[in-house]
């Protein structure tokens, strides 16, 4: 019998770790091109600190190198992105991507060349009776990644205009923590809306059963909790204060009000609520879920200046908010930050890195780093007074905004003459 000795149990482990560090670059040879290369435009990825311009070499999927300059002849194809910016694909947190399923959903890769979004989130259009639908008839033949929230009411937003807590019943509890468990690789969590017109009067229960569904499926299970409108001032800093590290509060700076007109919102009166600082520092997710009803720059701004700035710049696209004058289109919501003063960095972090984060799967999604998946947005900086308007009318003037030119989503490109074979994830 052959001894397998300590020695030899460190030695495959040291290669193995090697193996898992160097991904493509150890079997890319110096005589192989990459697949794509998209050169001279400047880089901005906030994952490592970088600003500057910068080739990237793609192959297999993957970022392979990041150089000062890579020659066009290592390249099978090129893409110029001369005067533009270079991001990591963007990750869109809040979105509704269930097409023939949810009543508001649009197909994710539609909508591509619109968003440069490669990563989207499913922000519970399917509940535990339809997310496999989801998953086997719209994820899996959508060139851009898709994660998913599932709703705590069983057939998820399928019967939108009607609300879907009215009845407290379709809030199943073990269905929902079975679809969670069942989908590790899919479902980040659950979902639940609790404004008063979706819920009415049902208090806190549609968010004590989410928390238990995440609680009873075993995972590491995160809580998406839409805001908004809920039916009393109280009972927001109640919902504030069930959130758990990590679960993220979407909608955060609506300033849609109750169904009687009450603005119940984190900011009343003018003032953030307590409960709302005290859920930030305990590391509850400030997600800004655009849409078509839920931003506004004043609540924004008071809540910001009180401690509650956004850890995640979201759309909330859907049919409905992406016909609304708001234009929840995920770069120009993120173009909306650039005008009320944070940094083309912080702007382009937060719908990157930081909502890649919140996803918590592969964790080099939402950088440029070597060895992360090859999904680039090619922007472009467009400079000129531009009026940008909030989802109440308010407006605020900014110096640019951000436009999408080309976008790139495990290096094949969207809407360019395909490589061959045209085999995509
Ligand atoms: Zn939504």
């Amino acid at each position: 019998m052959a001894r397998f000795t300590r020695r030899d149990a460190l030695r495959l482990a040291a290669a193995a770790g090697a193996s898992a560090a160097l991904p493509a670059q150890a079997a890319m040879g110096p005589q192989d091109k990459f697949d794509l290369v998209i050169r001279g435009g400047e880089v901005v990825d906030p994952s490592q600190s970088l600003r500057g311009r910068r080739d990237l070499g793609i192959r297999f999927g993957r970022i392979e190198a990041i150089e000062a300059e890579i020659p066009a002849a290592r390249a099978v194809q090129t893409l110029d992105a001369g005067g533009k910016l270079v991001l990591p694909g963007l990750v869109d947190l809040h979105a509704h991507v269930f097409p023939y399923g949810s009543a508001i959903g649009i197909p994710a890769d539609e909508s591509v060349a619109m968003t440069g979004v490669t990563t989207v989130v499913s922000a519970g259009d399917a509940g535990a009776n339809n997310v496999a639908a989801l998953r086997r008839h719209i994820a899996a033949q959508t060139r851009t990644r898709m994660y998913a929230f599932v709703h705590i009411a069983n057939m998820g937003l399928a019967g939108f205009p009607v609300a879907e807590l009215y009845n407290i019943d379709f809030a199943q509890v073990d269905a929902c923590a079975k679809a969670i468990s069942e989908n590790p690789d899919f479902v980040l969590g659950a979902k639940v809306r609790m404004s008063e017109n979706v819920i009415a009067k049902h208090g806190l229960e549609p968010l004590r059963r989410a928390i238990l569904a995440c609680e009873r499926s075993g995972r590491p299970a995160k809580l998406m909790v839409h805001i908004g409108g809920v039916e009393t001032p109280e009972l927001m800093s109640q919902i504030l204060d069930l959130l758990r590290p990590g679960d993220i509060l979407t909608h955060a700076y609506s300033g849609a009000p109750n169904l009687a007109g009450a603005f119940t919102n984190i900011v009343q009166d003018g003032k953030l609520l307590p409960a709302a600082l005290s859920a930030k520092s305990r590391g509850v997710v400030f997600d800004v879920g655009h849409g078509g009803g839920s931003f506004d720059f004043n609540v924004l701004e008071a809540a910001s200046a009180g401690g509650c700035p956004p850890d995640v710049i979201s759309s909330d696209l859907h049919v409905f908010s992406g016909n609304t004058p708001g234009l929840p289109f995920l770069p120009w919501v993120m173009s909306k930050f650039l005008a009320v003063g944070h940094s083309l960095e912080t702007v382009v972090a937060m719908a990157t890195s930081a909502p890649s984060k919140v996803i918590g799967r592969d964790p080099k999604l939402g950088t440029l780093q070597v060895g992360a998946p090859a999904d680039v947005s090619v922007m472009e900086l467009a400079e000129g007074p531009v009026s940008f308007v909030d989802t109440r009318g308010n407006t605020r003037a900014g110096r640019v905004a951000l436009k999408p030119v080309q976008t790139v989503a495990g290096g094949v490109v969207f809407g360019r003459p395909y490589s061959s074979p045209f085999a995509v994830r």
